[in-house]
């Protein structure tokens, strides 16, 4: 297949180095676009320097590339886009989409998650206190189809589970950044872990909101550790080991629910990817560790 209009992307937040959890996702996206014959690029979601290690990002670009894993454009890095969130705000702030807001956690906690402020219709704000700004959902019952996993019916509930877009601190959240990025890089299928799924029909509405339409998505079964829990920095995930691409790679594809012959284990990356993307079956993906 020869699908020049794909668009995909790996986009990771360099909360610390690759996992096999990470690779999985990488590979899944990288084998649906170049399956279709379509362009594949990687993004680094950098947005949040408290959580991020600044050896991360160069840690995660290393491992890519000694997987074999490249893309087909100069990587993108959200901490140099902040002019391009800045602006979709106030075109959201300008339309009505989104809203100052100074309540506290604490706050909306005590009050079941409606703002004590009533913070979407105030038009002056208290004093010089800090707010961030979230999106203003509107309440929807969306449905929507995922690649992998079928029908998806999802609840919004306006005000409810309104998202931060700017941060109190200052920060662009991954809500806003992430479709404005995707619009801008005219992305067209997002291959990602289904611990995201929850925020689909949220970033469906920015979409909208943003005047573009909403991608394609696909999202792959989390990879568990053998206590059942995600593989992650928070469950101590080990880094993968750079050093031995072709054995990760194979154990990738097999998680994946992918068939490789045993012999190509010991021959080179380049043939695993090879097969890999000639034999890709997104069929084959076991949903069971959902
Ligand atoms: N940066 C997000 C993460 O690492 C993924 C973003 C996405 O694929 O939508 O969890």
């Amino acid at each position: 297949m020869n699908n020049p209009s794909y668009r995909g992307r790996f986009a990771p937040s360099p909360t610390g180095p690759l996992h096999f959890g990470s690779l999985v996702t990488a590979l899944a996206s990288f084998l649906e676009a170049r399956s279709q014959g379509g362009r594949w690029f990687i993004r680094i979601e950098d947005l949040d320097p408290l959580r991020e290690p600044p050896e991360a990002t160069g840690q995660i670009l290393a491992s890519l590339d000694a997987h074999g894993l490249f893309p087909d454009e100069p990587v993108r890095f959200q901490s140099r886009r902040h002019d391009a969130y800045q602006d979709a705000i106030d075109r959201l702030l300008e339309s009505g989409h989104a809203y100052r807001c100074q309540c506290s956690r604490k706050e909306l906690q005590a009050n079941e998650g409606r703002h004590p402020n009533q913070c979407r219709s105030r038009t002056a704000l208290d004093g010089d206190s800090p707010y961030a700004i979230r999106f203003a959902l509107e309440d929807e019952n969306c449905h929507w189809q995922d690649l992998l996993l079928g029908p998806q019916r999802q609840v919004v509930k306006a005000e409810l589970d309104d998202p931060v877009l700017l941060r109190k601190e200052g920060f662009y959240a991954y809500q806003l950044a992430v479709v404005v990025d995707d619009i801008d890089q005219g992305i067209t299928d997002v291959v990602r872990g289904s611990d995201l799924l929850d925020m689909t029909a949220q970033q469906q509405q920015i979409y909208r909101a943003l005047g573009a339409h909403p991608p394609r998505w696909l999202h792959i079964p989390v990879i568990l550790n053998e206590q059942g829990q995600k593989l992650s920095k928070q469950t101590h995930a080990p880094a993968l080991n750079d050093e031995t691409p072709v054995d990760n790679l194979f154990r990738a594809l097999v998680a994946l629910g992918q068939n490789p012959p045993a012999d190509l284990a010991t021959g080179s990356l380049e043939s695993l990817l090879e097969w890999g993307w000639k034999n890709w079956q997104r069929g084959a993906i076991h949903l069971t560790s959902r």
